[in-house]
């Protein structure tokens, strides 16, 4: 007879201290935490995603192990025989003769199909729970979300602010603190050459990573980027909610005004004003709420410092973005992630991999993501992710590189922004116009184009950006589609303005960088 009658699996992503599995130690549960080949390989991974994952699953079993919980953590070496995570739970089902085996929800829908279908020993009963992290309970997504239907963030984002009592008015709970739900157009600040000596650095942790580093090249797991001895990214809880305190202590009071900058300039052009704390929400580290209220904590306590466009800023990220697209894949999967209504089949260019391009602004924002694991919202929507837009590239092939290259890529998150809000595959569910930009955007929210091999200014020749004439040649190709949105319309107008021999030569200047995408 085993002493347990229940076994627990934990995810990689669901380490959540605060889930009430742990409030009891019972000495008859068992649970269960595994590096398993599937997951380090159903993309290529940053190396230090694949060392964050790894890392923080065993201190959280350590962890656990402290507090007196029983707990197994396996490593790829434990695991190299079961062929999946189905087998693995197989085994030890029978190995442990356990009369329960339990787990929470998984947010990714490969991994709920693949618990879904498991076929357990006689016996074993099969209990699924919530993760009880997200703000939204899962089963009431249908609530706020329709198959299908397009639906705007900001009306999802005020029904939040409202349910949860968040920046609302104290006397009137169904009016905005400061009189405004949204103060976007407040967040779109270039950053002066006189203010990049300000920026902050960085909390960067030094976790040592070797013998986990070890292990995954001992088991030849194939991966992308770069990586030091140590890891920067927060392995505890500790960590993370060091990491958050951070954030509210210095960039908090610059987040919305510097949100949309990009910068060449600084030492600390990869992080400039962002919080970095995705990887420990999406991990489960942090939950949502812990960080709204430190961050409400700190404007309520410094309203001289941090003013309400900084403050609703970040909350409309979390309470807003990142609830919105969960609800968003989890309405319209599994079909979401095969959508392509722009019927785009390009190749990703060859240059996403090394950085090797003479555009200044994808060459920085691809280097700091194979150096960091990581790039802010502009960088991946309006420089890696418009690129890939106006060439045509496979959706498929976007996300399974965003997938792979960020710390804090898990397909919940990583499919709506990627298929959906960057490259508009899923037809405008997410955003009601592409977010197509040419060289005039980089130019007025980057000081990326001084530098630059190639002339923002120009169109057409040898020199010309590309983004500019690729931008026209992608409004043309959906004309059809875009010509009718009351956002877009004024930029045919604008084209059908150019005379014809301009016309013909920025389609030409075009077609060339297509053809040869791999040398720009
Ligand atoms: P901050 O800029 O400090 O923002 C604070 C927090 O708000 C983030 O940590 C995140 O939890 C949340 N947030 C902000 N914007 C979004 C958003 N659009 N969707 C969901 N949450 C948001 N985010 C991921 O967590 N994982 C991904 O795989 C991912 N892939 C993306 C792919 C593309 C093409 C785009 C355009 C965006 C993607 N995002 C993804 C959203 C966003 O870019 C990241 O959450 C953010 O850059 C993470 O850095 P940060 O923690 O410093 O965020
Ligand atoms: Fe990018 Fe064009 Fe500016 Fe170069 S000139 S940095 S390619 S936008």
């Amino acid at each position: 007879m085993s002493q347990y009658q229940r076994l627990r699996l934990i995810l990689g992503d669901q380490l959540n201290a605060e889930h009430s599995w742990y409030r009891q130690c019972d000495q008859s549960t068992l649970y269960v935490i595994a590096e398993l080949h599937q997951e380090a390989s159903y993309c290529q991974h940053h190396i230090q995603k694949l060392c964050g994952f790894f890392a923080a699953m065993e201190h959280f079993a350590r962890a656990l192990q402290h507090a007196g919980h029983n707990v197994l953590h396996l490593t790829l070496d434990d695991t190299a025989k079961d062929n999946d995570l189905n087998a693995l739970l197989q085994r030890l089902c029978s190995d442990y003769a356990v009369e329960h085996l339990e787990y929470q929800q998984p947010d990714e829908y490969r991994l709920h199909q693949q618990l879904k279908q498991l076929s357990l020993p006689d016996g074993t009963q099969l209990h699924c729970m919530d993760t009880e992290h997200f703000m939204l309970p899962r089963n009431e997504i249908g609530e706020y979300f329709t198959p299908d239907k397009a639906q705007k963030m900001e009306f999802f984002y005020r029904k939040m602010r409202k349910r949860f009592g968040i920046l609302m008015d104290g006397a009137n709970r169904d009016k905005p603190r400061g009189g405004r739900w949204n103060y976007d157009a407040e967040n779109r600040n270039k950053l002066r050459a006189d203010e990049l000596d300000t920026i902050p650095q960085p909390l960067c942790f030094a976790n040592p990573i070797g013998a986990v580093r070890t292990r995954i090249a001992r088991h030849r797991i194939p991966n992308i980027g770069n990586c030091g001895d140590t890891l920067p990214w927060p392995l505890t809880r500790r960590q993370a909610l060091e990491l958050l305190d951070y954030f509210c202590e210095y960039l908090l009071p610059n987040f919305g005004r510097f949100q949309d900058a990009m910068t060449a300039k600084s030492e600390h052009r990869w992080s400039l004003y962002h919080s970095r704390l995705a990887f420990a929400m999406n991990t489960k580290l942090l939950s949502p709420m812990r960080v709204i209220n430190a961050a409400l904590r700190a404007f309520e306590q410094r309203s001289d410092d941090i003013d309400i466009a900084q403050i609703e800023g970040f909350i409309r990220q979390i309470l807003g973005w990142r609830e919105f697209v969960r609800g968003v894949y989890w309405a319209n999967m599994p079909h979401y992630g095969k959508r392509n209504a722009l019927n785009a089949h390009a190749a990703l260019p060859r240059w996403y991999w090394d950085g090797d391009t003479n555009m200044r602004c994808l060459q920085q924002a691809i280097q700091q993501s194979l150096d960091h694991a990581y790039a802010h919202h502009i960088q991946r929507l309006m420089v890696t992710g418009n690129f890939a837009l106006l060439a045509g590239v496979h959706p498929d092939a976007v996300d399974s590189w965003y997938l792979g290259v960020y710390i804090d890529a898990l397909e919940w998150v990583e499919i709506p922004n990627t298929r959906g809000m960057s490259q508009y595959a899923d037809g405008g569910l997410v955003v009601s116009k592409a977010y197509a930009a040419s060289g005039n955007y980089m130019q007025k929210i980057s000081d990326y184009c001084g530098d630059c091999h190639y002339r923002v200014k120009e169109k057409t020749g040898g020199r010309s950006c590309p983004l500019n004439s690729l931008y026209w040649h992608f409004m043309l190709r959906h004309r059809e589609t875009f010509a009718r949105n009351p956002r877009v319309g004024m930029v045919y107008k604008n084209w059908d303005k150019m005379a014809d021999d301009k016309q013909s030569a920025v389609l030409a200047r075009a077609e060339w960088c297509l053809q040869n995408i791999d040398t720009l």
